[in-house]
């Protein structure tokens, strides 16, 4: 059986203790074995790092640049063998593995201005004799964990902006789909990389554990779900590292009786469903605004519901493929049963589903449910799955209060043709990124990406200007050169600039 390794120092690590299953989720089968590592794996890709990093900081930034410029045209060269390998490991469809990868180059496009972003500033004649200037400096060795379900774009963030910023990186993805992060650190050694400053090691808590305890791992950007987020966040933090944790997610979709229902339908479906509703920034929950609203809503949906094709992920008509693990089939199925349990109407059904030929793929189809309350489980937590659960609103205000107060802050959109509403909704909620008539408002590359409340623990979000910030530190220096005349100052007074 085929076994995925670690990347250390430019090659395959040692020989594993413990292994993990990695499944062919549209057959329901194991088509791999991936190395679960522990504390003396890391130690070998730490040392490694430590003594690639010096070099590779004192690079000057237009050669790391032009490291990120070769990468770029590397991955796109490779893209159908690399969106083959996500879906293969993954589950979604070739067109949402492409766009995985492609929203991760688009990091690496930012990352090839990099030159541009690291100038810091500077104050000239700040006191007699005086400037000062300040720049950015890398942290040393930082170090990723990744989840499951961007399996490219977000080994992408991160990498991108810790290495262009004069980083060794180390990142540990998730154990479901471990194979094409490799693929990527191989194909950063290729576009010229140092070996040792882009490593990959396998694993899954024991890892993650030695990552959290290493001294010489200087910050830690972790994604997944809010608990371990939490915990991630705590662990680090108390070893002294830097540590951004971006948590799970509930988005809202507001629906206002002036939308264009046709449109929001097509949003909807795209944004609920796709990728099996494995996405953070999915849209699992839809609040129309008065009855009438909601009613015109769901006639619209049932249809256009019923006629998403689920598929494998290589059949190109497919809108979305089979989830990633049996065991998060049966969780997913598990809350439909909770939400049907606590009350909520079921409109649409997609447990049950079974593709003929792949009868044992983890495959879930497109689930609606009506009258959902905020009391209800179902609703406060995160399903992460095709499902959509719609929750009625009598107005706008209490539309705008439910992802406002719900325990995620991830994304919410709000859907209508009313400009001072779509105003008054950006600036009031309480989430951390907003779509106005946009229902996956994930930033583009140059802006920034994160979330608020449980979606996110630490201070800085993933890339652009914040991310910059994340894997460098500021040194500000004060410089005087006298002119020779007598300054009369007092050295024991604390220095003003008068
Ligand atoms: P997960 O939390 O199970 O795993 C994430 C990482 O943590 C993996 O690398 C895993 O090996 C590690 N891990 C798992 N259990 C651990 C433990 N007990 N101790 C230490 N480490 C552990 O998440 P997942 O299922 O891979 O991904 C889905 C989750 O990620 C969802 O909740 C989704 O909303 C979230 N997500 C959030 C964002 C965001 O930007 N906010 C983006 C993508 C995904």
């Amino acid at each position: 059986m085929r076994q995925i390794d670690h990347f250390i120092s430019g090659g395959a690590g040692a020989a594993a203790k413990r292994f993990g299953d990695v499944f062919d989720p549209n057959n329901g089968t194991v088509q791999a074995q991936v190395a679960l590592g522990d504390a003396a794996v890391l130690e070998r890709a730490v040392q490694a790092a430590l003594a690639a990093q010096p070099a590779w900081a004192a690079t000057n930034p237009q050669r790391r640049a032009r490291v990120m410029f070769n990468f770029k045209a590397l991955v796109e060269a490779n893209m159908d063998e690399l969106a083959n390998l996500l879906s293969s490991e993954h589950g979604k469809v070739i067109a949402d593995s492409k766009g995985d990868i492609q929203r991760g180059l688009e990091v690496i496009e930012f990352c090839c201005g990099i030159p541009h972003v690291l100038k810091g500033e500077y104050t000239q004649g700040a006191g007699p004799g005086i400037d000062v200037y300040s720049m950015r400096q890398p942290l040393g060795i930082g170090a990723g964990i990744t989840p499951f379900n961007f399996p490219a774009m977000i080994p992408l963030w991160m990498s991108g902006v810790a290495i262009a910023t004069g980083n060794a990186f180390i990142i540990k993805p998730s154990e479901r789909d471990p194979s094409v992060p490799v693929r990527l650190a191989e194909l950063f050694i290729e576009a010229g990389l140092p070996e040792g400053i882009c490593q990959v090691v396998q694993g899954d808590k024991e890892m993650v554990d030695a990552i959290l305890d290493h001294p010489a791992i200087s910050a830690v950007s972790f994604v997944g779900s809010s608990d371990i987020a939490h915990y991630v966040y705590q662990r680090g933090v108390a070893a002294g590292k830097r540590v951004q944790a971006m948590g799970g997610a509930k988005n809202h979709g507001i629906v206002m009786p002036d939308a264009d229902l046709d449109q929001v339908v097509n949003d909807l479906a795209g944004a609920a469903f796709g990728s099996a509703g494995e996405r953070c920034m999915a849209l699992p929950v839809v609040v129309p605004v008065g009855d009438e609203t909601a009613d015109r809503l769901k006639a619209k949906l049932i249809p256009a519901i019923e006629a998403l094709k689920v598929g494998i992920s290589t059949d190109a008509e497919a809108h979305y493929g089979p989830v990633v693990t049996a065991a998060h089939k049966a969780k997913v199925e598990g809350w439909i049963q909770t939400c049907i349990d606590e009350g909520a109407e079921l409109v649409v059904d997609g447990r049950g589903f079974k593709l003929q030929g792949h009868e044992e793929g983890f495959f879930i189809g497109p689930t609606l449910f009506d009258r959902v309350t905020t009391d209800m489980s179902s609703y406060k937590e995160e399903i992460f799955g095709p499902v959509l659960q719609m929750v009625r609103a009598p107005d706008f205000e209490t539309a705008l209060s439910l992802p406002s107060k719900h325990q995620y802050g991830n994304g919410v959109a709000i859907f209508t043709r009313n400009g001072h509403a779509a105003r008054e909704f950006a600036a009031r909620v309480n989430v951390g990124m907003v779509g106005i008539n946009v229902p996956i408002p994930v930033p583009v590359a140059y802006h920034t990406f994160g979330g608020w409340k449980r979606s996110a623990f630490g201070d800085t979000n993933q890339h652009g200007m914040e991310g910059v910030k994340f894997w460098t530190k500021v040194k500000t220096i004060t410089a005087r050169w006298p002119d020779g005349s007598p300054d009369g100052g007092n050295a024991f007074v604390i220095p003003t600039m008068g």
